[in-house]
């Protein structure tokens, strides 16, 4: 027996359906009018405009005089003077807004090839071609909130608000430190305190964060806690990537067994550079060899000294397992949160932050937020990053549907046309008409700026607009990092100084791009590798990595980067040639060859590798030895053996061409 054809899904979205059906129409119209006609239309529409003579109807294969028989009535409703269109609109609004009837632009539109409905989408491009058609000057509207604002990078200008509208919010928390110090288990016991929550009833969900009502011994007042359920700072630092602006205060957790540890001190510089308070938990006191003491004391070593030392940071002790001192966790939160003197204005229309998205298959693109200002209501229409949406539900941590959001408050939406990215500034809009306008300019600022990220950094420090460059470094060994940290830091330009945000020992990863693009720093990477799925991160990112092999040439760089004397690209010069020999291993990403330099000198550098004279792959060679003798580099003519990082397998007879990349230095 034959399938019957799928009917459309429950609930499917209507707009997602229209824009589908829009591909489906542009298809049509190229199927069903031969394209040298199109083309000859458009070119001659073109001239007319030019000229700024009326069109005139004119024949094409497909006949369209129909279209030229228009009364005069007819002329008299439409619209005097230039319309404005948005992007996208229905048939029916393009009639409403140009004053021609519908059935006279769905013939047009047939005239064209284009079989539309009164509800159909079509776009500004050929809206204007029928418009033309029909004798209505017509031009693309702008958008009545500017693009910028939109912009994560611009939420400040966003949120900003007069000071009597301004109440008081809850904080947003998030939780970040070392992996099993117990960051999970601190989210549970806190979530399990809240008897409130737990009485609502409805099935816990996660959607990215949730809130609890605290009140702290011995007062009658309940504070709302918000906290992000995704702990770690990869979520946290993601966001602030995109110019998101959604945690107030960071707990840093620190098992009292185990003490700090590398991903805690990425965890603290993260904090720090987004200039969020910290408060430190010292987890697992319930365990046999804790040692909150020792603990205290290295965060002091990292610059964060205990409030009962002097300092400033509020140090709590805590067990996830027997609750002890959670309680105190969150006083310690309600106390720096009245010091942050955290506002919002619950009467406005609501901007938000994507924290959680996925396509889920029977609900479509969902999204959790956390409202920065104003209150968000179902059925408000909305532009989040490049998609928007009206909203269809809200959905609280605890399942239960809900009407109206207050700033601070988590929630999952349904009703995005596509699944938004975490970090989006999602804003609520007057009409769906305004959001296309908008989305528009979003979506073409949007490519300019994810590209000229490094170019527009060269350019500010170049023209003294940055006073810092920020670094994330990292190095081989504990020794090169401490020496060029401390290089790093004496360097200066007129006005400007370098920072290190981050130093650490290990390959670069996607965090420390991550870290950087949320800075707007770069990421300097000596003697390590930048695995292609970092690069790609990178790439995408707008982050530049640059990679050094000796410590004056990096020095040089950033010097030069520094007094705003480079140009923005880089320059590729091949330093050798190598001819491979033999294959000694190949293991995943690791290979170890052996090979003959055939010209100038091969040192511990990023190739191509070359088949037949073509390009097959990329590496990076990451150790080199003669014979058994670890050697910084090999001449002309000389063997070496070379451990390479590569996911190209390489073959005997294939050539690296081994380079350096550097910065292009401007002409004097
Ligand atoms: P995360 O990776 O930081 O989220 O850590 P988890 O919350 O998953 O905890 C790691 C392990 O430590 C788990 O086996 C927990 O049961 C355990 N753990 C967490 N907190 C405590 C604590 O306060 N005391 C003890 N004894 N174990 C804990």
């Amino acid at each position: 027996v034959a399938e019957a054809p799928a009917a459309p899904a429950a609930g499917a979205k209507p707009r997602a359906l229209k824009k589908e059906s829009l591909h489906v129409l542009r298809k049509l119209t190229l199927e069903d009018v031969p394209a040298e006609a199109i083309r000859a239309q458009a070119e001659e529409l073109r001239k007319e405009q030019v000229k700024g003579e009326p069109a005139q109807p004119r024949k094409s294969t497909k006949d369209l005089s129909h279209t030229a028989a228009r009364s005069n009535q007819e002329q008299i409703k439409r619209k005097e003077g230039v319309v404005e269109l948005p992007s996208q609109l229905s048939v029916k609004e393009f009639a409403e807004k140009t004053g021609v009837q519908v059935p006279k632009i769905i013939q047009v539109l047939m005239g064209s090839g284009i079989m539309a409905t009164i509800n159909q989408t079509i776009d500004y491009e050929t809206a204007a071609i029928v418009a033309d058609e029909l004798g209505v000057s017509v031009k693309k509207a702008e958008a009545s909130v500017k693009a910028e604002d939109i912009f994560s990078r611009n939420i400040e200008e966003l949120l900003k608000d007069e000071p009597e509208n301004l109440q008081v919010r809850a904080p947003v928390v998030v939780i970040m430190g070392h992996v099993d110090h117990g960051k999970t288990s601190i989210l549970d016991a806190i979530r399990e305190t809240d008897v409130a929550g737990g009485e609502a009833g409805g099935i816990t969900q996660h959607i990215g964060a949730y809130q609890i009502v605290h009140t702290p011994k011995g007062s009658s007042e309940h504070h709302p806690i918000t906290f992000l359920d995704t702990p770690g700072h990869e979520a946290f630092t993601a966001m602030r990537a995109r110019g998101a602006q959604v945690t107030d205060i960071a707990v840093i957790v620190v098992a009292a067994d185990e003490g700090i540890k590398p991903t805690t001190v990425e965890a603290i510089n993260h904090a720090k550079e987004a200039g969020v308070p910290i408060i430190a938990a010292i987890n697992k006191i319930d365990k046999t060899g804790a040692d909150p003491d020792r603990v205290k004391g290295e965060l002091a070593s990292h610059e964060l000294q205990p409030e009962e030392w002097g300092g400033k940071v509020p140090v709590v002790l805590v067990s996830a397992k027997t609750k002890q001192g959670i309680e105190d966790l969150l006083d310690a939160i309600v106390i720096i949160a009245e010091t942050e003197n955290l506002r919002a204005n619950p009467k406005r229309n609501a901007v938000a932050t994507v924290i959680e998205s996925h396509l889920d298959k029977s609900l479509g693109s969902l999204g959790s937020v956390i409202v920065n200002t104003g209150t968000l209501h179902t059925g408000d229409i909305f532009v989040c990053g490049e998609t928007m949406g009206r909203i269809r539900t809200l959905t609280d941590a605890h399942g239960v549907k809900i009407a109206d959001v207050p700033p601070s408050a988590p929630v999952r939406i349904s009703g995005f046309d596509d699944v938004p990215s975490v970090g989006d500034i999602l804003q609520v809009v007057a009409s769906e008409a305004e959001a296309r306008v908008l989305l528009d300019a979003v979506r073409e600022r949007g490519q300019l700026q994810k590209k000229r990220s490094f170019v527009d950094l060269v350019s500010r420090l170049s023209e003294g607009k940055l006073t810092q460059l920020k670094v994330v470094l990292k190095a081989d060994s504990q020794g090169s990092l401490e020496a060029i940290q401390g290089s790093l830091a004496k360097i200066t330009g007129e006005a400007v100084g370098v920072k290190v945000i981050h130093a650490a020992i290990g390959a670069v990863s996607d965090s420390d791009v991550m870290m950087a693009a949320a800075s707007d720093g770069i990421v300097v990477a000596f003697h390590v590798a930048v695995p292609v799925e970092v690069k790609r991160t990178a790439d995408q990112e707008g982050v530049k990595v640059r990679e050094y092999d000796v410590v004056y040439a990096l020095l040089d760089d950033i010097d030069a980067l520094v007094k705003g004397l480079v140009e923005a690209e880089e320059e590729e010069s091949v330093t050798g040639h190598l001819e491979v020999k033999a294959i000694f291993l190949t293991k995943k990403n690791q290979q170890i060859v052996g090979g003959r330099v055939t010209d100038g000198v091969v040192k511990r550098l990023p190739f191509r590798l070359m088949r037949a004279s073509a390009e097959v792959g990329t590496g990076r060679i990451s150790s080199l030895k003669h014979v058994d003798k670890d050697i910084k580099e090999a001449k002309e003519g000389t063997e070496c053996g070379m451990r390479v990082e590569s996911t190209t397998p390489i073959l005997e007879g294939d050539i690296l061409e081994v380079y350096v990349k550097e910065f292009k230095k401007k002409a004097e």
